[in-house]
Order: C-alpha cells, then sequence, then structure tokens
C-alpha cells in the first residue's frame, strides 16, 4: 500500500515509557493489591474537595468546557499573584511544553536541557525537528552545571529547559547561582522552568519561577494538578509566563484543550489547602523512612526535593525491577534515563514503604 512519507524527524523519537500500570502487572502476573510507587503520583489520592467537585459535575459534561478556563485562572491567579492573564492551561503540563515548541521552535533550532531529566523536553523539540542539546549534571549528587549549559548555547538555541526539582534525580537549582546564570543568558534564549515539584520543595535557596517572570524576558514556568495535588488522571497543568508570550502560545492551543471535569477538579483542589498540607507531610516522612530504610542496606539516596528519591544500588536495575513486580512493586529503573544501576521510587505511605524496604531486601538476597 503506498502512503504519504512520514515526516523524518518523527523517526528520531523515542517512544515514551510510562510506568507500567497497576492493573496490567495485577492481569499479567495474577496478583492483587499491587502497589504503584512508580509515576510520582500521590498516595493520598485526589483532594476530597475535588472528588466531591467531580460529582457534582458529572451530569454538565454534555457542555463543552469553558476553553479559556475562566474561573481556574482565576483561582490560580489570586493564589500566585500573578494576572489571570499570564496564565496558560494545558492538557497536562506536557501540552503546554509541545504548545511551546510549535510556537517558538523551527526545523533546526536547538535546545539545551540537561541529562538526566524528563523526556517530554527532548519528545517537543523532535516534533518540531529541533534538536535537544543534552549537558550533564555533575558530582554523585547530580548538580547544574551552569557554566556548560551556557557554553552548549549557540546562535541555533531557542529554548532552555530547566526542571527544579528535577525529574529523576530530585535534585534543585538555587537562587544565588541560578541568578547569576540568568544574567549570562542570552536574552533571545526562552527560558522554561519546569516545576512540577515545586509544593514539595522546602529549601529556601530555591527560587520558585515567579519572581522571575517580572524581572527577565522571556520565561515560561510550568507546574501542574499531576503530582501534589493527585489528578494526574484528569489532565491539567498550567503555564505563568508574560502576557506576550502566552498570547503567543495561545495561538496554537486547541480550543477546548483542558476537559469540564480537570477543570473542575483542579479549582476545588487550589482550595484545598489540608490536603496540600497532608501531602507534604507524608512526603517528608517517606524521605526519611525510605533514606533510613536504604541506608540501612548500604544505600545512599541523592538528597532531593520532590516526592521521589533517586538510589544507586550497584547493580543492574531490571532484575531488581522484575523481582519486586512479582512481589507486587512498580518502580522505575533507571536505564530509561540513562542511569542503569539507579532506581526511581516515589515516596508512599507509611505502609507502602515498609512493603518496598522488606520486599527490596528479599529481592537483593535473592538476585544475589
Ligand atoms: C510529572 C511531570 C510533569 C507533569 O506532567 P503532566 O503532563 O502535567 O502530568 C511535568 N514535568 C515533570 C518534570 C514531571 O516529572
Amino acid at each position: 500500500m503506498s502512503k504519504p512519507e512520514i515526516r523524518s524527524c518523527l523517526m528520531s523519537i523515542k517512544p515514551y515509557l510510562p510506568g507500567k500500570p497497576i492493573e496490567e502487572v495485577e492481569r499479567e502476573l495474577g496478583l492483587t493489591d499491587v502497589i504503584k510507587m512508580a509515576s510520582n503520583e500521590n498516595p493520598l489520592g485526589p483532594s476530597p474537595r475535588a472528588i466531591k467537585a467531580m460529582r457534582e459535575n458529572l451530569e454538565k459534561m454534555h457542555i463543552y468546557p469553558d476553553g479559556n478556563c475562566f474561573y481556574l485562572k482565576q483561582v490560580l491567579a489570586e493564589k500566585l499573584k500573578v494576572l489571570p492573564e499570564q496564565l496558560i492551561i494545558g492538557n497536562g503540563s506536557d501540552e503546554i511544553l509541545s504548545i511551546l515548541t510549535q510556537a517558538y521552535v523551527k526545523p533546526g533550532d536547538e535546545a539545551v536541557m540537561i541529562a538526566p531529566t524528563f523526556s517530554e523536553y527532548e519528545f517537543a523539540m523532535r516534533i518540531m525537528d529541533g534538536m535537544p542539546c543534552s549537558v550533564p549534571l555533575v558530582g554523585e549528587d547530580f548538580s547544574y552545571d551552569f557554566d556548560a549549559i551556557l557554553g552548549a548555547i549557540n546562535e541555533n538555541t531557542k529554548v532552555v529547559f530547566i526542571c527544579s526539582p528535577n525529574n529523576p534525580t530530585g535534585t534543585i537549582i538555587r537562587k544565588k547561582e541560578f541568578d547569576h546564570f540568568i544574567e549570562r543568558l542570552p536574552e533571545k534564549v526562552l527560558l522554561l522552568m519546569d516545576q512540577a515539584y515545586q509544593e514539595y520543595v522546602t529549601d529556601p535557596e530555591h527560587p520558585t519561577g515567579l519572581d522571575y517572570i517580572e524581572k527577565r524576558y522571556p520565561i515560561i514556568v510550568l507546574r501542574t494538578f499531576s503530582k501534589i495535588y493527585g489528578l494526574a488522571g484528569l489532565r491539567v497543568g498550567y503555564g505563568v509566563a508574560p502576557v506576550e508570550i502566552i498570547s503567543e502560545l495561545n495561538r496554537v492551543r486547541e480550543p477546548f484543550n483542558v476537559n469540564a471535569m480537570a477543570q473542575a477538579a483542579a479549582i476545588a483542589a487550589v482550595e484545598d489547602s489540608d490536603h496540600v498540607e497532608h501531602s507534604r507531610d507524608l512526603v517528608r516522612k517517606g524521605r526519611k523512612q525510605l533514606a533510613e530504610g536504604l541506608a540501612e542496606l548500604g544505600f545512599r539516596v541523592v538528597p532531593d526535593e520532590a516526592n521521589f528519591c533517586f538510589v544507586d544500588i550497584n547493580t543492574d536495575s531490571r532484575p531488581i525491577f522484575q523481582a519486586l513486580l512479582r512481589k507486587g512493586i512498580i518502580i522505575r529503573t533507571g536505564d530509561i534515563f540513562g542511569f542503569p544501576n539507579y532506581i526511581r521510587i516515589t515516596y508512599g505511605t507509611a505502609e507502602q514503604n515498609s512493603r518496598f524496604l522488606a520486599a527490596f531486601k528479599e529481592v537483593l538476597e535473592e538476585c544475589q
């Protein structure tokens, strides 16, 4: 059969490998009670207020959503102290990444990003025939090397992607070194600061990103409802940027990109500070529990400010992953990030963390 040829840049895209779904593991291995500590979701579930809002909106689902997300922008603008016109809402923050490259990246344009980091930056560049250029994080704590990032920028560079806390390492940038970096960053380069885990950060040296929207042009700060707000299944995230950038991004955005259920739930979730506080608390405890438990087994956790940790287990993580699956625990292997001897574990409830630690210990003994 003949067909038009696929755009050649699409052939360089590596398919996204999602965390294994619970149902799939239960089906394939005949298990029940599988737990997922693989995709940085919130083990407490959605905010109870969000659940209530969704129930109340069920019977309005025959009506198209508000394409402008008016009420969600209102509550976010108030919370973040920005204008509603400085916000773009996306079908997950993933969508905003591709909206961004569709608006600004021409074939041959380049983007600088760190390695390892979130795979969607590379994807967003590749779909536009742009070139990702990676600069490795340095040292056992995976620190940013801002001189190397600046050194990787050339006349074709359109975007710099900064992820902090970074996925999969959990590490952060600090204000002083970041300010110095921004001063030296060429003005025509768009700076994307992905802060999907911002709500978990406790280090006062971490910049919020929003501080720079006044000071630095062009910049876009990315946040999501998928992590602390526990709404990953609904797909809703947002970007904050100067008004001119938002109006250019809106040229690419589909008219009804954020569904009505997601809008209703997100509005309620923003206002549920109890749920956010409980979620933070759970992560603080989980971090301690896993760091101590893993230290007893002889492993060092990369210091993180997120809801997950990245751990060097000194052995190929893939057989360990498979053995943990058979015990009903899903984690992520580091090979997808170029670190096959690492695992990434999302902090769970105290019980889930204990179950992981016990299973991990058994698995290490079995695999020896
Ligand atoms: C999880 C995650 C996101 C969120 O993606 P959504 O599309 O909003 O679910 C964005 N950036 C990073 C770094 C993430 O880890």
